[in-house]
């Protein structure tokens, strides 16, 4: 497969759920993948990704919210249950 630079399809303070979606192997569809994150003070933060289930590897780049988005996943893992969004709160 032809390697090519992906970005990530996440916005910041999407839930859990999405966030994992996104990171879920895009050949074989498994949620089972393990991602490592590299942090830059640049705009070359990426979380690396390797599915569990199939061996695919891939690299992901991160907007800089994205990358701190995931950084606070790294001993939190991320929760793929979907759940209802919370009702709006008047103020
Ligand atoms: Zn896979």
């Amino acid at each position: 497969m032809a390697h090519h630079d992906e970005t990530a399809a996440f916005r910041a303070h999407d839930q859990d759920c999405l966030v994992a979606a996104s990171l879920a192997c895009p050949v074989c569809l498994s949620g089972h993948v393990e991602w490592h994150l590299s942090l830059t003070d640049d705009y070359e933060s990426h979380v690396d990704c390797v599915c569990a289930d199939c061996g695919h590897t891939r690299t992901v780049f991160l907007g800089q919210m994205q990358a701190l988005r995931l950084a606070l996943h790294v001993r939190r893992p991320l929760d793929p249950t979907p759940r209802p969004e919370p009702e709006p709160v008047g103020l």
